[in-house]
């Protein structure tokens, strides 16, 4: 069997790596349109703080692929696929046949259009290539201030290690606080507490309406028309699924492209994973839920029979701005009748911890500062618990 996958992020790596585990024999032929080996996203901005090196970057060199006998073409777009015949084009060569396909394209960042869409100094943070392209700018043009659009985690994280390089680093929240999507306003305030005490200047429950100057970023202006200087923009506001291949190709795709519970898209033989997929009504975004996609996918190229695809429980955990945060679930854990929260603070520390049991399961949880045993709760996320346990694992 001969299997085709388009994209090497975590989701198209962690396909071929489970393949290739289980069966030695089969044929992987994998693509990528940037021009590296399969690397982590989430120290790009460690490496624009010069604190991570391009190689350190790598999780698999090219060798990898030879060693473990799969066909790695990076550089390369796919542009087409036929469904019928069974092949995908390349930009510029011979088409490629398949027995299974698997799309692992990822996403792309979200940009709000403002004015000048060339405008020198607006940025998004994705891939390697925007990571390079923004060091530059701030060394070029010797940025003193950097303004990020979006409070999420990368918007954090990224103005965290830019704040190494650049003298004054904003985050601007459209939402009362940061984190919305993940924190409820007692935990996103500590974490703001922290921030501020790291040099980050926080704005909150403020949009961007304009970004100011003609040819280079000069500043922004706010949506009650408060004009903020500064050298350069960067929009981190979520992810837009890439769903172009899939749908000029005659797949069916809404917000992602559209898969059922064995990660097959609307054509059997070809599957998708990570970023791109939208299952029911979710896409997530994450790289847990990219590895449990890629790794269903596999079991079901494979003929192994598996379960039927749960939705991954939206779960991260990072170190965001230097201080441990691990969130499970997406809404903001609060008592309701038939649910228990059990909570521990301590505000020397910054530490947060907040954990939502609804009959018996593990629904939500916060875990903000040092300590906490985030590795135990993500283990338990979405399982039946011992509240007893779980209050003293809260207050260990
Ligand atoms: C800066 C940053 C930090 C992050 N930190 C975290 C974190 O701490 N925790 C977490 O859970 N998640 C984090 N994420 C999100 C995480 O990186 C994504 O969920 C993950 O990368 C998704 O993997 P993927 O393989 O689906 O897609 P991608 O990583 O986007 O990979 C898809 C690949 O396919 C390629 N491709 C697309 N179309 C084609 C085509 N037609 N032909 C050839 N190649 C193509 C793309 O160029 C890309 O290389 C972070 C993301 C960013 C940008």
């Amino acid at each position: 069997m001969k299997v085709i996958i388009i994209g090497a992020g975590v989701a198209g790596q962690t396909v071929a790596e489970t393949l290739r585990r289980k069966d030695k024999n089969i044929e992987i032929v994998m693509f990528t349109d940037e021009p590296h080996p399969y690397y982590s996203r989430i120290f790009l901005p460690h490496y624009i703080a010069k604190e991570r090196s391009l190689e350190k970057l790598y999780t698999r060199k090219e060798k990898w692929y030879f060693e473990n006998n799969i066909d790695f073409y990076s550089n390369i777009e796919i542009s087409r696929i036929d469904l019928n015949d069974k092949l995908v084009y390349p930009k510029k060569s011979k088409p490629f046949s398949y027995d299974k396909l698997v799309l692992a394209v990822g996403s792309s960042a979200r940009k709000l259009a403002f004015g000048n869409p060339d405008i020198k100094g607006n940025f998004a943070l994705r891939t390697i290539a925007d990571a390079q392209k923004i060091q530059q700018f701030v060394q070029d043009n010797k940025v003193k201030h950097a303004f990020i659009i979006g409070g999420g985690l990368l918007g954090i994280e990224l103005g965290f290690h830019l704040k190494k390089i650049v003298s004054k680093v904003n985050i601007c929240e459209i939402a009362p606080h940061l984190l919305p999507r993940q924190l409820d306003d007692e935990t996103a305030k500590v974490l703001q507490t922290y921030l501020k005490s790291q040099g980050l200047e926080l704005i909150l429950g403020q949009s961007v309406s304009e970004i100011l100057g003609e040819k280079q970023v000069k500043g922004v202006e706010s949506q009650d028309g408060v004009k903020i200087e500064a050298d350069m923009v960067l929009q981190q506001l979520g992810i837009i699924p890439n769903t172009e291949l899939a749908k000029n190709s005659g797949l069916e795709t809404q917000k992602g492209i559209i898969v059922n519970e064995f990660m097959q898209s609307s054509n059997s033989d070809v599957y998708a994973v990570g970023d791109c997929v939208q299952f029911g009504e979710k896409i997530w975004g994450i790289i847990p839920a990219s590895m449990e996609q890629a790794k269903q996918a596999a079991a079901h190229i494979l003929n192994e029979n598996p379960e039927p695809y749960k939705p991954s429980v939206w779960n991260t955990r990072l170190k965001i701005a230097g201080i441990d945060l691990t969130c499970i679930g997406l809404s903001s854990p609060e008592a309701e009748e038939g649910a228990t929260l059990y909570e521990y603070k301590r505000h020397d520390t910054y530490t947060c911890r907040k954990v939502l049991i609804r009959n018996n399961v593990l629904t939500n949880a916060i875990l903000l500062g040092p300590g906490a045993d985030s590795k135990y709760f993500m283990k338990k996320a979405g399982k039946q618990v011992d509240p007893k346990e779980i209050d003293e694992k809260v207050h260990e």
